[in-house]
């Protein structure tokens, strides 16, 4: 849904529509004191070594628990927080936490999603660069991960902003690789230092061959380019494997781990490799 408004279709007027509005109307003013009185969490989802298995990092994903509704999803929520204008302070919110929880895992890297109205606003490398300082966190353990919306739409711009974000240190994945238009000649011309192959791919593996060479194709391209490769939303074993022989080196997904709170994390992290037995 979230990816499909505002096409600007006409359609005839519907009383149920004005509802609609309001419930939207109520959803943003709820969301706007969400996020200032420190309602929004952030939970963390493992991403492993496709060999070793082992937790390499952690992606940062955000999380609302509606007063008196209960959880909102992010495919809800992120599209009203970029349509209202909050998703800046919503953005930054959620790197902050996720800075400070890195203290307890020095050893591992963290992600953070980008929205495309925040890399559009000129503060923020500017507010990104405060986080970092505030935080103590050192800008070579972050990778900010985008998904080619603004790259497609603003590409000079794009580039612009990335190149000020690289000085500071962060890299940058193009997330959701494989779901939209997202080309291989994205990788290159902008210089992304990862790929995150979209889970519709991952999915795809269980339809048989074809899905298979595809993947290896999308997998050979970016190794040619020396980008590596994350694989997302990995459920079996059977697709841990294939991913693996098609050269994807890190693995991310409910085999591994759901997104969790910190203490999760850490009780994975004591187990070592997850899961406990690794796919022949
Ligand atoms: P994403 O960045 O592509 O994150 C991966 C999504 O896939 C997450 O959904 C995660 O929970 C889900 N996922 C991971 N492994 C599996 C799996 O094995 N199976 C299935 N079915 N799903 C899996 P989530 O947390 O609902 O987030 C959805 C999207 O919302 C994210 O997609 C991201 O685009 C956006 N989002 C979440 N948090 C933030 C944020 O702090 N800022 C911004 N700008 N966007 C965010
Ligand atoms: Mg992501
Ligand atoms: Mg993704
Ligand atoms: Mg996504």
């Amino acid at each position: 849904r979230s990816k499909d408004n505002g096409r600007g279709c006409w359609t005839p007027y519907d009383p149920q529509m004005d509802i609609e509005r309001e419930e939207r109307h109520q959803l943003e003013l709820d969301l706007r004191t969400a996020i200032q009185s420190g309602e929004i969490t952030v939970v963390y989802q493992p991403v492993v070594n496709a060999n070793s298995f082992e937790i390499v990092s952690v992606e940062a994903l955000a999380r609302w628990n509606r007063k008196g509704h209960g959880p909102v999803a992010p495919d809800v929520f992120i599209p009203i927080a970029e349509a209202s204008g909050l998703i800046d302070e919503l953005g930054i919110c959620v790197l902050h936490h996720a800075c400070r929880q890195m203290h307890d895992w020095p050893d591992l890297r963290l992600s953070v999603n980008i929205s495309p109205g925040q890399f559009r606003d000129p503060a923020f490398v500017g507010h990104v660069e405060t986080v970092f300082r505030e935080t103590g966190m050192d800008p070579r353990r972050v990778v900010l991960e985008m998904t080619e919306t603004y790259f497609i739409h603003s590409p000079e711009r794009a580039a612009q902003a990335l190149k000020r974000l690289r000085r500071l240190g962060v890299r940058i994945a193009l997330d959701d690789f494989g779901a939209g238009f997202s080309s291989v000649g994205y990788l290159r011309q902008f210089g992304f230092d990862r790929m995150k192959i979209d889970r519709s791919m991952v999915t795809a593996l269980d339809g048989g061959p074809k899905a298979v060479e595809m993947l290896q194709a999308t997998v050979a391209l970016a190794r040619s380019l020396d980008i590596p490769v994350t694989a997302e939303g990995v459920e079996t074993e059977a697709q841990a494997v294939a991913l693996r022989l098609a050269g994807c080196d890190e693995l991310q997904g409910y085999l591994f781990g759901r997104p969790c709170e910190p203490a999760e994390i850490d009780r994975l992290r004591c187990r070592g490799q997850v899961p406990a037995r690794r796919p022949a």
